[in-house]
């Protein structure tokens, strides 16, 4: 479950976020939505501590997020997947490496962490791509890497900034499609895009911010 009360933010003195309350029930599906500098972005990471609001209150499963103690950011991120627009690959690490990447983080046995990152590649289709480095992939197949590498710690929730953003309207179609693929495997999923006709055509759950203000709680891209 993710609660968000009054949650106020400004960069230097400009507000970028005003007052934003809302509550996300576990295996909810909340598109996140409102014109480019409306504060999206800024939610988002606040809910996953890269930053720290001014004022309010983030519980994200279970975890007040704002009075989490430094020692235990790391335990907490790991229960969230975070899918980007620029992806984040490593450039230099291969597919697989770039899965197995975040299992070594955390220890996970060498067998365990290959088993699991082809696991979540097959997933997302990418089996045949596993020893290819990221500039040789197409940005669909990018994007589809982000998302395994999101997936396979097996989050609770995932949160994915504007990651159709730079794909096509078929690629960003697919997508969508494991989104909802992995909500309905039980994570909550909450999407920032900026995108309408997205919403329409993939109606779920939609909170639009505008100016950082959060204008409306509603299904579906209308209004
Ligand atoms: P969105 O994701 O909806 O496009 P953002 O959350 O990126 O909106 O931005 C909201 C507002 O906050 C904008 O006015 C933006 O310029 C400002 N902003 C966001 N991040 C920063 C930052 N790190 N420093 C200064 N201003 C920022």
């Amino acid at each position: 479950m993710i609660l968000i009360e009054n949650l106020s933010k400004s960069y230097g003195g400009r507000p970028a976020l005003k007052g934003v309350s809302a509550q996300v029930e576990q295996g909810e599906f909340v598109f996140l939505t409102g014109p480019s500098g409306a504060g999206k972005s800024t939610l988002l990471r606040l809910l996953y501590r890269a930053e720290l609001p001014d004022e309010g209150r983030i519980v994200v499963g279970g975890a007040d997020v704002a009075s989490l103690r430094r020692s235990e950011i790391a335990s907490f991120r790991r229960r969230l997947g975070v899918v980007f627009q620029d992806f984040k690959l490593l450039r230099r690490r291969t597919v697989a490496e770039n899965v197995t990447f975040v299992l070594a983080l955390l220890n996970v046995p060498e067998r365990d962490q290959r088993k699991r990152a082809f696991q979540v590649l097959r997933q997302m289709g990418l089996q045949h791509r596993l020893g290819a480095f990221p500039e040789e992939l197409s940005g669909g197949e990018q994007q589809r890497v982000a998302v395994a590498r999101a997936l396979v710690l097996q989050p609770d929730v995932m949160l994915a900034d504007e990651p159709t953003g730079n794909l096509d309207p078929e690629r960003s179609h697919e997508l969508m499609e494991l989104f909802k693929t992995i909500n309905y495997q039980g994570t909550t999923v909450v999407l920032a895009t900026h995108d309408r006709s997205l919403i329409e055509a993939h109606p779920a759950r939609t909170l639009t911010l505008e100016r950082g203000r959060l204008t409306r709680d509603g299904w579906g891209g209308v209004g």
